[in-house]
């Protein structure tokens, strides 16, 4: 039996109740990068715990080889744990695990997680949606690849819905460009939050015309989200989550300024 769980976006309360009970009957574990290690608590003392993630620009643990290792102890009879950040199917390639194993007839199920496409922005006082604001949001991923289908950058600037790029910072001026040749605004707030969820969390608050130039002098990096939309102007009054909220709340009026 395989579990492909998700673990939540950082802050271990945001692991479901599911999941950790999945999670204590395991037999072995396997986990991703951003996994949060406090999760990895829940694990029976003696359980092996195996690291199988990609960090950026560095060759990882191929994706063939997870799945390898998966059928490997399904079928000498052990539960799996298989951990990944946020949602297993929100860009964790829980899809391609999930089509190996019912492809080798193996059990198993989906724990779905907290995304943080929804809590990154919830944790930064951002509502995705909001009545007269926003109808809709889209999630994208902001990293072009040759395995996964382009985005359509155009409609989504013309969508007036909220954007929430996973992916994204390390493209950002491609991004930036992309909206901007599509005719969005340079005065939409953008934010951009990293290690959302966790005693880390930093967000940095600005619009499509600087938010580029905020990122490079703030010196952000990976992992972030980028919320782009109307929304985001909410967070100066709704920022709630950690010890720098102050520094929001005191942001000039009109769009608020750098909150990191
Ligand atoms: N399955 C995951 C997403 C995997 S892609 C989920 O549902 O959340 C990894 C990307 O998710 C990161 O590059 C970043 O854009 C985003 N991400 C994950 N954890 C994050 C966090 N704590 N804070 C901000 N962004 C995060």
């Amino acid at each position: 039996m395989v579990f492909l769980i998700g673990a939540g976006p950082g802050d271990p309360g945001l692991m479901t109740l599911k999941g950790r009970e999945c999670l204590e009957a395991a037999d072995i574990v396997f986990y991703d990068r951003l996994v949060s290690p406090d999760i990895l608590r829940w694990v029976r003392p003696g359980v092996e715990q195996i690291y199988v993630g990609k960090e950026p620009n560095r060759p990882g643990t191929r994706q063939s080889d997870i799945i390898e290792q998966l059928l490997e102890h399904a079928r000498a009879g052990r539960t799996v744990a298989r951990l990944k950040g946020g949602d297993p199917f929100v860009f964790g390639r829980g899809g391609e695990e999930a089509e190996a194993l019912a492809a080798h007839g193996i059990p198993f199920e989906i724990i779905p997680g907290v995304t943080s496409a929804v809590a990154v922005p919830a944790y930064a006082g951002i509502p995705l949606t909001h009545r007269g604001v926003a109808s809709g949001f889209h999630v994208v991923q902001g990293h072009e690849s040759v395995d996964s289908p382009a985005v359509d950058w155009p409609a989504l600037a013309k969508s007036r819905q909220t954007i929430v790029i996973l992916m994204g910072l390390a493209n950002l001026p491609d991004i930036v460009g992309r909206l901007r040749g599509a005719g969005m605004s340079l005065d939409i707030p953008v934010a951009v939050v990293r290690w959302g969820t966790t005693p880390r969390q930093q967000s940095l608050l600005g619009t499509l015309g600087d938010i580029e130039a905020r990122v490079k002098d703030a010196q952000l990096h990976p992992p972030a989200t980028i919320i782009i939309g109307e929304v985001v102007r909410f967070a100066k009054t709704l920022s709630w989550f950690g010890p720098r909220r102050t520094d929001v709340t005191k942001a000039q009026d009109g769009i608020p300024t750098s909150s990191v």
